[in-house]
C-alpha cells in the first residue's frame, strides 16, 4: 500500500504520474527506449521539452516577454547565479530575511555584493512576515530577493511586495504552482523541482527578457542565464528524465482543473490541519495566522518527550516523514499539490487519537 508521504522534499508525487511513468518507461511512445535513454538532441526529447514549457506557460498564463529555463542545478545554486547574472556591475542588492531559506540566500549573496537586509523577522524567531511598511529598500539596488514560502518555518507570502522599478527576484521552491499567481510583478522566479514539481535534479527559472544581459565575466558557463536561454537550456546534457516527469506533473495539474483547483484543495487541506492545531491544547503552530503556509505546516507537541512515540506510531500507520527540520525541531507536515485530502484527514485522525491516549 502507498503511504501518505509528508516529506518536505523530495516529496510525494501524484500516483497517476507515478503509474504513467511505470507504464511508459520501458518503451516510450514506440521508440523502443525509455526517455532516460533518448538523446537530448533527438526530436523526441525536443518535443518533451517544448511541451513541458508550453504546459507551464499555459498554467501560469506566462506573458511572452518571460523565458523559461530548465536548469540542472538545485534551487541553492541560484543564490550564486542571481548575483553573478543580475548585479551587472552594481555592488548593492536588497534581501528580505523571513526564515531559513532566505537567510541562506543572503549568506551566499554576501560573496558578491553588499547585501542590505531590508527587513527581517529574526527577532520574532521567524514566526511572522515583516510588514512591507517596515522594509528599508534601496532604490538603487540591483534587485530585491525574497523567499515567498519558507519551507522550514512554515511562512507564506499571500501578497506580492511592491519594490518599484527594482527587479523583484523570488525563491518559490516550495509553493510554485500551488495557486494562481500573477507573474508580471516579478523580474525572476526560481523553484527547485523536488517540492511541488517533480523528482529532484532540476530547477525552473522564469526570467524577464530585459534581465538577460551577459553575466559577469567570471561566471561559470553553465551558470549563465543569458547563454542558457539562447541554448534552450541545453548548454550541456539536461536532466532529461526529471524534465519528462515534471512535464507529466504539469499535465496532471491541467487535467485536474489547473492552479485554481490546486488552490482550492490546498486551502481546504491546510485549513483542516490548522483548525485542528488551534483547537488543540496538545499541539501548537507558532506562525501568525495570516502568514501560515498552505504547503508546509510545522507543529510542536507541548510535551517534546513524546516526539519519538509520535513519529514511530504515525509511521506505523502509513503517515511518513513527519519529522521537522533539524533547524526548528518538532514535526512538519508538507502537504503539496500531490497530497490528497485523505492524507490530511488521516493525519488529523491520528493526531486526535494520539492526543487522547497521551494527553
Ligand atoms: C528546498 C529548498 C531550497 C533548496 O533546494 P535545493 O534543490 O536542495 O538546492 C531552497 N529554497 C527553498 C524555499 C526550498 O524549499
Amino acid at each position: 500500500m502507498r503511504a501518505f508521504n509528508f516529506s518536505a522534499g523530495p516529496a510525494t508525487l501524484p500516483l497517476e504520474v507515478i503509474t504513467q511513468v511505470q507504464e511508459e518507461l520501458p518503451n516510450w511512445r514506440g521508440t523502443g527506449m525509455s526517455v532516460m535513454e533518448l538523446s537530448h538532441r533527438s526530436p523526441e526529447f525536443a518535443g518533451i521539452l517544448s511541451e513541458a514549457e508550453l504546459d507551464l506557460r499555459e498554467l501560469l498564463s506566462l506573458p511572452d516577454h518571460y523565458r523559461v529555463l530548465f536548469c540542472q542545478e538545485g534551487a541553492s545554486a541560484h543564490w550564486d547565479m542571481i548575483p553573478l547574472n543580475l548585479l551587472q556591475g552594481n555592488t548593492n542588492a536588497d534581501y528580505i530575511e523571513s526564515g531559513y531559506w532566505s537567510y541562506r540566500a543572503i549568506e551566499e549573496g554576501r560573496r558578491y555584493c553588499n547585501v542590505n537586509i531590508a527587513a527581517s523577522n529574526r527577532i520574532d524567531q521567524f514566526t511572522a512576515i515583516p510588514d512591507q511598511s517596515e522594509w528599508r529598500l534601496n532604490p538603487k539596488a540591483a534587485y530585491v530577493h525574497y523567499c515567498s514560502n519558507e519551507t522550514i518555518h512554515g511562512l507564506e507570502f499571500f501578497w506580492t511586495p511592491d519594490v518599484g522599478k527594482v527587479p523583484l527576484v523570488v525563491d518559490m521552491s516550495s509553493h510554485f504552482l500551488s495557486r494562481p499567481m500573477d507573474i508580471t510583478p516579478f523580474g525572476m522566479i526560481y523553484a527547485g523541482a523536488q517540492k511541488n514539481i517533480g523528482p529532484a535534479g532540476l530547477s525552473i527559472v522564469i526570467i524577464r527578457d530585459d534581465l538577460l544581459k551577459p553575466a559577469a565575466a567570471r561566471t561559470p558557463f553553465l551558470m549563465n542565464y543569458h547563454d542558457q536561454v539562447h541554448a534552450h537550456s541545453m548548454l550541456n546534457t539536461p536532466p532529461t528524465f526529471t524534465i519528462w516527469v515534471a512535464g507529466l506533473v504539469f499535465q496532471w495539474i491541467k487535467r485536474h482543473g489547473g492552479l485554481s483547483a490546486m488552490a482550492k484543495a490546498n486551502t481546504q487541506k491546510s485549513g483542516l490541519l490548522y483548525d485542528f492545531l488551534d483547537k488543540s491544547g496538545f499541539y501548537r503552530n507558532p506562525v501568525k495566522h495570516s502568514d501560515r503556509s498552505h504547503m508546509n505546516v510545522p507543529f510542536f507537541l507541548r510535551e517534546p518527550s513524546l516526539e519519538d512515540a509520535f513519529l514511530k506510531e504515525s509511521s506505523a500507520q502509513g503517515l511518513k516523514q513527519l519529522r521537522g527540520h533539524a533547524v526548528v525541531g518538532g514535526m512538519r507536515a508538507s502537504i503539496y499539490n500531490a497530497m490528497p485530502l485523505a492524507g490530511v484527514e488521516a493525519l488529523v485522525t491520528f493526531m486526535a487519537d494520539f492526543e487522547r491516549r497521551y494527553g
